[in-house]
């Protein structure tokens, strides 16, 4: 089963990034990704929805 998650932004708390991931996983996922609103890569950890 897959759960669909978003990936918020840590300095802004902007929500851009929508994945999915193993339900299984239970780490949680901090990935680097480009935020609009920073306009710079920031860690996004996973929110749910
Ligand atoms: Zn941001």
């Amino acid at each position: 089963m897959r759960e669909s998650i978003f990936l918020e932004c840590t300095q802004c708390g902007n929500r851009y990034y929508r994945t999915t991931k193993s339900g299984k996983a239970l780490k949680k996922l901090e990935l680097k990704k480009f935020c609009n609103k920073c306009s710079a890569h920031t860690p996004h950890k996973e929110k749910k929805k």
